[in-house]
């Protein structure tokens, strides 16, 4: 089975084995679109802890694109769901294990800062 693009009224980006979900609103910002549509085609079918992790957060993505993200998730509360440490697709649950690393990493990050500056 080849590879689909399904568009969502309230997913930013995801990738599910043969499937990739964009928001149906993307079609109109065609930087963001694609560049999302390059990120999700990099992860691939299988899913693997590694891999995924570095390839999410092995680099900074460009400032120019992280403003596109927030102002395009800003005014569509939607998209929020985005940040959930789980998601469904067709009807069933699953952990996302990218968004739970995100929550992680912000965890351990701010509570470094606050040990700093307050202990
Ligand atoms: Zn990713």
């Amino acid at each position: 089975m080849g590879l689909e693009i399904v568009y969502s009224d309230w997913a930013l980006a995801n990738r599910y084995d043969d499937t990739i979900e964009l928001h149906k609103d993307l079609k109109k910002y065609k930087r963001l679109h694609d560049w999302l549509l390059k990120h999700e085609l990099e992860h691939e079918k299988e899913f693997n802890l590694v891999k995924d992790t570095i390839h999410d957060y092995g680099e900074i993505p460009p400032a120019s694109m992280l403003v596109s993200m927030v102002r395009f998730m800003a005014p569509r509360p939607k998209t929020w769901i985005q940040l959930l440490p789980f998601g469904i697709f067709k009807g069933e649950i699953y952990w996302d294990v990218s968004m739970i690393i995100f929550w992680l990493l912000l965890f351990i990050f701010s509570g470094t800062i606050i040990m700093i500056k307050f202990f």
